[in-house]
């Protein structure tokens, strides 16, 4: 490691090859050995060690809706890319709706950009859009760097990010698998919602018969069945539906190329416990019964789940009413990703290794992000979180750092207490101190 500028040690780094005791070595921002702890740090290099604490590499959060420009008021760059950084998030991609405009042509990319230009305190990337009539602005898009395409099957929520039918479905997905790419779809079935109780008001209950369980599994077997005739590459957005996850396997074993990911909230919050009129527990598909949540835990064990995002899809408090029909539906938790995962996932016996392997390695891959993220390695960028992984805190919304501050983990208490951040070897906040925006603007690899 005689060239490196900075050595970052700890007792407990988090590899490939496991947790060991070990200095990584960062020159110009990347990672360029990891090396015993032991190891002599050259003269003129600076040397941090974090002790016990973990060092962990950054999370890689794919599905997060930053809703700039256009919806500012909802989140910005600034205010998102900050909440990242305090909970462990180096890299982000944005979703392609809540935006306006959502991002739908490669002019709409660049106004993206535009807005997120000298805004960004972690790496920002971004999802493309595919609706019913852009089919012939997929290609360019692609080619101009946006690291997938996210469909709906059933209405979004905005007027302005139309879903796909079976056919238009069909349409964008064969365009896509033409040229290489990935198709993400949030997969719930319209004809069963539309068939579904839909009697609004206050009651969780209510709300979570309007969308069954079967909207999801109906979708995401007609998904299976499209990308399985069309050799496409798919991705299922924020399962929630454990009911799903047979089929999924079964599509996998039969060659199938469909990976999935599910989110914080799926696996650590449940129906039982969301007071009635309590609309920052509300997103879709929806937040369900406890039962569902060990099926969704024992397929990220054995690898049927590839990813937890946050699917961070915030909106202004006036928005979030008692009523659950119309009160926005998403979910504020960007910041809180890493500690919430990581809570439930000691409880029920798992490693933080296995963690870092949901929301940092595999995500990484996911959008061909591998090769510079995603693991403690030499060659990758020097993107780390130092955890103190047994320390709780307890969730105060006003300590946040998004711009509505609405939050379904209020008051819980969590295991995992970030200390710093660090992106391509420069520390970007630490204890709620923040640095100036250095985050790039990325784009696909080919
Ligand atoms: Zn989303």
């Amino acid at each position: 490691m005689s060239d490196a500028e900075l050595v970052l040690r700890s007792r407990r780094v988090i590899t490939p090859e496991g947790t060991r005791a070990a200095a990584v070595a960062v020159a110009g921002g990347t990672i360029t050995a990891v090396l015993p702890y032991e190891a002599e740090v050259p003269a003129g290099s600076r040397l941090e060690d974090f002790g016990d604490d973990v060092l962990l590499p950054g999370l890689v959060d794919t599905h997060v809706h930053v809703d700039d420009p256009g919806r500012t008021e909802w989140e910005g760059f600034w205010t998102a890319t900050r909440a990242a950084a305090a909970g462990g998030v180096t890299t982000l991609i944005d979703m392609p709706l809540n935006s306006i405009p959502p991002t739908t042509t490669v002019d709409h990319l660049r106004t993206k950009k535009e807005a997120a230009a000298g805004q960004a305190h972690v790496d920002v990337g971004f999802w493309g859009g595919a609706l019913p009539d852009n089919v012939k602005d997929l290609r360019p898009l692609h080619d101009a760097g946006v690291f997938g395409f996210k469909a709906f099957l059933s209405p979004s929520g905005v007027d302005e990010f139309p879903h796909l039918d079976q056919e238009r479905l069909a349409r964008a997905m064969a365009e896509i698998a033409g040229f290489g790419g990935l198709l993400a779809v949030h997969a719930e079935d319209p004809h069963h919602l539309a068939a579904a109780p839909q009697l609004g008001g206050p009651r969780y209950a209510d709300f979570l018969a309007s969308r069954p369980h079967d909207a999801e599994d109906a979708a995401v077997a007609n998904l299976i069945a499209q990308a399985k005739r069309l050799d496409a590459r798919v991705h299922v957005l924020h399962l929630s539906s454990g009911d799903a996850l047979p089929l999924i396997a079964e599509a996998r074993a039969g060659g199938v190329r469909i990976t999935v990911e599910t989110c914080p909230h799926y696996l650590t919050l449940t129906a039982e416990e969301v007071p009635d009129g309590a609309s920052e527990f509300k997103c879709c598909p929806p937040i369900r019964g406890a039962a569902n949540q060990d099926p969704l835990w024992q397929a990220l064990a054995d690898g049927a789940i590839d990813c937890v995002v946050t699917d961070h899809s915030p909106s202004t408090t006036d928005l979030k009413t008692d009523d659950f029909a119309t009160a926005w539906g998403g979910i504020s938790g960007l910041q809180l990703s890493l500690p919430a995962v990581w809570t439930e996932a000691r409880r029920r016996g798992h490693r933080l290794e296995d963690v870092v392997r949901w929301t940092s390695t595999h995500t990484a891959h996911l959008v061909g992000l591998d090769a510079r993220k995603g693991a403690i390695e030499a060659g990758r960028d020097a993107d780390l979180v130092v955890l103190a992984p047994d320390e709780t805190f307890t969730v105060d919304p006003a300590a946040l750092q998004h711009r509505n501050r609405v939050t379904a983990y209020a008051g819980r208490t969590l295991h995992g207490v970030v200390r710093s951040t660090w992106l391509r070897g420069e520390r970007i906040v630490k204890d709620s101190e923040f640095t100036g925006p250095r985050g790039r603007l990325l784009s696909r690899d080919d």
